[in-house]
């Protein structure tokens, strides 16, 4: 039958679409991070590298965004 064959052929090539893929996206988001285009959000009481997903510096405990 050269149903499987095919079959197993399509199962490594989307697997080899699916490493290419998030190969290609880890790429970006490297080549952006050292072009600077995404900002790295710091904490204003320590300075240190924190995340706005986070209410509260993950460093310091402080909130990581002055209260408007
Ligand atoms: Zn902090």
């Amino acid at each position: 039958m050269g149903n499987v064959t095919f079959v197993s052929a399509m199962r490594d090539g989307l697997e080899a679409l699916f490493v290419i893929a998030v190969g290609g996206m880890m790429w970006s988001v490297l080549v952006r991070l050292r072009r600077g285009d995404i900002e790295v959000v710091r904490c204003a009481h320590c300075g240190r590298p924190t995340s706005n997903a986070y209410p509260a510096c993950k460093q310091c405990g402080q909130p990581s965004r002055p209260a408007d």
